[in-house]
């Protein structure tokens, strides 16, 4: 029950305060088959039920090809919980696999971007919730400025490019602590995904080095967090946030990034 209070107060805390739900939504959770996402589903099944606006939430599941295990045990469990909820196999994906067993995760985002799309509209939805947790945001900070040479994470709340869609991400303050111990409760199945079995990815090694220093400072994502809530312009480089007499330029008088990016990726 307390793991309960603190992941709906921890959920409801990121709605508010990116206005990620409104009246009349018609939410559709984006179930990748692990324990993050299936915590999202079940935390906005309760926050409906005591929500002072009224929002509708079904789900979905896209397939690339990449599960290890039957998905149909997730289908009988969101039935028996009366969720609306699509399966669809993206035919482009499991081209894509075929012909590039190697690609990257950047190409299987995109191709899997257009299939969430696709379904979202076939839902009639106008919201799509997808599961990143906090230790998500932190891990895309950290990789975006080790790896590209940007300083950013993740968008609570951003638009499709065509506008059709708000999407949002309501698990930015609840760990993954909190997701695996909550799904393990709720005894929902896990469907394996072939790429978390990977190893030697740039996702598996900032993990490692999150587990190494969070031996020492537990807190560390709780601060990483803040920090992107509390940044400091002037102390960071970037001209087109820094006063015209510290060498600050509109955006475009400079190249935004003067350095060259080394990247290995
Ligand atoms: S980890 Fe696997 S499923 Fe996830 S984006 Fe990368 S390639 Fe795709």
């Amino acid at each position: 029950m307390e793991l309960e209070k603190t992941l709906l107060r921890k959920v409801g805390e990121a709605i508010k305060k990116f206005d990620m739900i409104r009246d009349g939504d018609r939410v559709a959770v984006g179930l990748s088959g692990g324990k993050d996402s299936v915590t999202l589903l079940e935390a906005l099944l309760l926050l409906q039920k005591r929500a002072p606006i009224k929002f509708s939430v079904s789900a979905f599941t896209i397939e690339q090809g990449k599960f290890l295990a039957s998905i149909k045990p997730f289908g009988e469990y969101l039935q028996a919980r009366g969720v609306e909820w699509e399966y669809f196999k993206d035919g482009p994906s499991f081209r894509l696999l075929e012909e590039e067993p190697n690609h990257g995760c950047d190409k299987c985002s995109r191709f899997r971007r257009r299939a969430v799309y696709e379904v979202g509209k076939r839902m009639g939805a106008n919201v799509i919730a997808l599961g990143h947790t906090m230790d998500d945001f932190c891990e895309s900070l950290l990789r975006n400025a080790m790896y590209t040479g940007r300083m950013a994470a993740l968008p609570a709340v951003t638009n499709s490019a065509e506008g059709d869609f708000r999407l949002i991400r309501p698990l930015v303050y609840v760990s993954e602590a909190i997701t695996t111990a909550y799904a393990a409760q709720l005894s929902a199945p896990v469907i394996p995904c072939g790429c978390s079995q990977k190893t030697g990815t740039v996702r598996g090694t900032l993990r490692h080095i999150f587990k190494d220093l969070e031996s020492e400072h537990p807190f560390l994502k709780e601060n990483l967090l803040s920090a992107m809530a509390n940044i400091e312009t002037s102390r960071l480089l970037d001209p087109r946030y820094l006063p015209a007499d510290c060498g600050g330029k509109p955006a475009s008088a400079t190249p935004v990034n003067p350095f060259p990016v080394v990247t290995d990726m």
